[in-house]
């Protein structure tokens, strides 16, 4: 098979230079000088160097966010201006769509149809979303009690804020956060997964030509060791925004506590999708292998608990084994790929190790199971998407996070049954339920503790309504009026009438 011809546009982009960071609007090596390599997870090919960066770029950076927050033109601008500006960046992000699609395809390995029309269509579609806000950021007037007072709130950004991104949905992830930041008035550090940082810099390229200002957006590519655990114990910054593992969502907030640093977190889940007896099955059946096997499963909301009425178990888990074989699994940049490489080897090893651990416990594999490397696919990090029946929730394939193309298919009895299950877990970010009878899953909706329910459906997102984790799976919601909160403080101002 002939390798897919790459975009002319990235082929400029990745010009055989390595790839500088952008700090006060000017793109700068490190200071340290090191640069990273940045890998073709299909094929194992270097495609960039990066400049890595570490404590010293990311103090750099820091204080030119903080100079451009403190007296740049961005406190200055009206928020109909700021507005303007982020609604240009998101007609940038449209007008490039072709060569962002294909920078993430190359770098992460996702299929090509989904970068353009989920991460890039969804990027675009989130800066729209917020670009609508700076002009809605409004206080309150207070009735106090207290005589002759008046009072009133003024709701304003929160500062620098450092932001820290993964590598399953990389421009995404950064428009998650950057958006409402923007809006806010915040100035901003981002510093993106070391797996995948192009798209990032790419988009640092259009946030100048916007004319969004100098210093106003940092990117400071580098490791989390290093640069990330800088940006969160740097005492500049106001806000830590994160996403990724609970693992190290824990040490931030225990970093970030020197400073006391405002902190959300989007981490984990092991998500719950129920299928009932009474659900329209095949739309079950296929929303239950969609919810699992949509970007490659690394995804923090992938269904990867499926839970099946024991009447209905066969049916159903003979259709998601069979949805999984017909897959087609190959490189991203192939328009007919369903299902694309792991992102790294590390990610490869640790998916190969939970398919160990599955079998051991007593899963059965209904589908897949192993590495695939016919041909073309042994340079890339192709794992078969896998099925594993006869689960059981208590297993370690059922209550770990094992962020790759795999599911636990777990039999359940009745309600009661499923709830129990469905919540017994340290996770809580999205869950799934299966049914004709409202009346169940209106009160299943309100049983499951997790941030996100979908009902007959699921994987819909959108930029207006909330979404983040109970439990171990994050702190805080993104979107909506809820991602404004986020970067801003509200202050109380009283006014003496005598
Ligand atoms: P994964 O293990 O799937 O790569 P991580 O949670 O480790 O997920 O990574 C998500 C993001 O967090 C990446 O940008 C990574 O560089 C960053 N990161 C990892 N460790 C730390 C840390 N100790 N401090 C700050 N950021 C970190
Ligand atoms: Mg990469």
């Amino acid at each position: 098979m002939a390798a897919p011809a790459i975009n002319p546009g990235v082929t400029s982009f990745l010009n055989g230079k390595p790839k500088r960071m952008l700090i006060g609007g000017e793109w700068v090596e490190s200071v340290s000088g090191l640069t990273f390599a940045t890998t073709n997870p299909a094929t194992g090919e270097v495609l960039a160097q990066v400049a890595e960066g570490d404590a010293a770029d990311i103090d750099r950076a820091v204080s030119a966010a903080r100079k451009a927050f403190e007296d740049g033109p961005w406190g200055m601008m009206t928020a109909a201006d700021r507005s303007s500006l982020i609604w240009k960046l998101a007609d940038l992000i449209e007008e490039h769509t072709e060569v962002l699609a294909t920078l993430e395809t190359l770098d992460n390995g996702k299929p090509i149809v989904a970068a353009r029309r989920d991460d890039v269509g969804g990027t675009v579609a989130y800066f729209r979303y917020y670009a609508g806000w700076p002009t809605k950021i409004q206080g309150d007037t207070v009735p106090v009690s207290v005589p002759d007072m008046f009072n009133y709130t003024l709701r304003q950004p929160v500062g620098v804020v450092g932001q820290i991104i993964p590598w399953n949905y990389p421009l995404m992830m950064s428009a998650w956060k950057l958006a409402p930041a923007l809006a806010a008035g915040c100035t901003i550090v981002l510093k993106p997964a070391e797996q995948t940082p192009l798209s990032a810099l790419l988009l640092g390229e259009l946030i100048q030509m916007a004319g969004i200002p100098d210093g106003v957006v940092n990117i400071v590519p580098g490791y989390g060791e290093t640069a990330g655990a800088a940006l969160v114990s740097h005492p500049g910054v106001d806000k830590i925004a994160f996403t990724g593992s609970t693992e190290v969502g824990k040490l931030i907030m225990r970093s970030a506590a020197g400073n006391l640093k405002k902190v959300s977190l989007e981490l984990g889940g092991k998500s719950p999708n129920i299928v009932f007896a009474d659900a329209d099955l095949d739309a079950a059946a296929e929303g239950a292998a969609f919810g699992i096997f949509y970007n490659m499963g690394q995804d923090c909301t992938a269904g990867s608990r499926v839970f099946v009425q024991e009447s209905v178990y066969d049916r159903v888990a003979s259709f998601i084994a069979d949805f999984a074989r017909k897959q087609k699994v190959g490189n991203g940049l192939d328009e007919s790929t369903d299902i694309g490489p792991l992102v790294t080897q590390e990610q490869l090893d640790r998916v190969s190790n939970y398919l160990n651990i599955g079998r051991s416990e007593g899963a059965r594999v209904l589908s897949g199971g192993e590495r695939m490397t016919a041909g073309d696919l042994a340079r890339g990090n192709y794992m078969s998407p896998t099925v594993f029946g006869q689960a059981r929730n208590n297993m370690r394939i059922s209550q770990e996070e094992i962020f790759g193309p795999v599911v636990s298919v777990i039999p359940f009895k009745d309600v009661e049954d499923v709830v129990g299950e469905a919540n017994n877990i340290d996770y809580g970010l999205a869950a799934g339920i299966w049914t004709r009878d409202i009346g169940k899953a209106h009160r299943l909706a309100a049983s499951i503790k997790a941030g996100t329910v979908w009902v007959n459906c699921y994987g819909p997102l959108d930029p207006g309504s909330p979404f983040g984790g109970f439990k171990q799976s994050g702190i805080g919601r993104e979107m909506g009026f809820h991602g404004i909160e986020l970067y801003t403080e509200v202050k109380s101002v009283w006014v003496s009438l005598a």
